[in-house]
């Protein structure tokens, strides 16, 4: 595996699938890899931690890194290149031009920014490694639809592939985020997975997962439409954690 840490050296290759990462990798990130494994002849993974997309710089302070934990779970896992830039590699001094998507949802109002971090870091990985696919995980649903959206509006030639959410045996989704709940938060957050899976099939899944959230107070609970398929999310803040989950009412993501 060979990690690349400069524009330079970053060599492109036909039948190259990308998986994007803020590193701390969890089982997450590791069936993004998998999969990007079987669906191309070569795997890089990015592992950059993108200050643009932190609305809140506690939040960027306290983001967990271990890079020689994160290589060694790539190697194990496959990929064949790490692009793991400085932050002044991405983005040097005069940086000036932005991707700033109109809609971004209830999640994008909560986290002013946000998505037009994610967007402007997606397109310069999309033009700097140009690969075939580009793998995202279905736990980030709204960053899900601003990429399409993206790659759609600007013309970027690479297939977006969606793979679905990796939780622990009791429901909770994977998050980096996670490592920061204390046993008795992590206890409540439970009730998170717990009311989305059991509105799913109701009639009114947005106010049925809103009466079932055991007290949860949420930013918002919304359906999304991501195209193929429709999903019912929502938001907690955990004490001083935010969390975010979404599970598929109608459709199929690929
Ligand atoms: P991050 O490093 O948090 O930016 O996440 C990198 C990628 O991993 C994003 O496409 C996320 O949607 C995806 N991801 C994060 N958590 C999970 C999870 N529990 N299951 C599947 N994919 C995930």
């Amino acid at each position: 595996m060979k990690v690349v840490r400069t524009i330079a050296d970053l060599e492109t290759v036909p039948g190259t699938g990308l998986v994007p990462t803020m590193g701390a990798l969890h089982d997450g990130h590791l069936a993004l890899l998998e999969t990007a494994r079987r669906e191309n002849e070569t795997v890089v993974m990015s592992l950059f931690v993108n200050p643009a997309q932190f609305d809140d710089p506690a939040d960027l302070e306290a983001y967990p890194h271990d890079e020689a934990r994160d290589l060694r779970l790539a190697e194990n896992a496959g990929v064949d290149v790490v692009f793991a830039p400085a932050r002044d590699e991405l983005y040097p001094s005069g940086f000036a031009t932005w991707v700033d998507p109109d809609e971004t949802g209830e999640e994008g109002d909560s986290r002013p920014g946000h998505f037009r971090g994610v967007a402007t870091v997606c397109l310069k990985l999309f033009n700097l490694v140009r690969p075939d696919r580009a793998y995202f995980g279905q736990k980030d649903a709204q960053q899900v639809a601003v990429i399409r959206r993206l790659v759609r509006d600007l013309n970027v030639p690479v297939q977006i592939r969606v793979v679905p959410t990796v939780r622990d045996p009791d429901g909770l989704a994977l998050s980096s985020r996670n490592g920061r709940l204390t046993a008795e938060e992590r206890e409540r957050a439970l009730a998170l997975p717990r009311a989305l899976s059991s509105a799913a099939g109701a009639p009114d899944p947005v106010a049925a997962a809103r009466s079932s959230l055991n007290g949860l107070e949420p930013e918002y609970v919304e359906m999304l439409d991501l195209g193929e398929a429709k999903v019912l999310a929502a938001a907690v803040r955990i004490g001083s954690t935010r969390l975010i989950d979404n599970v598929l009412v109608e459709g199929e993501l690929r």
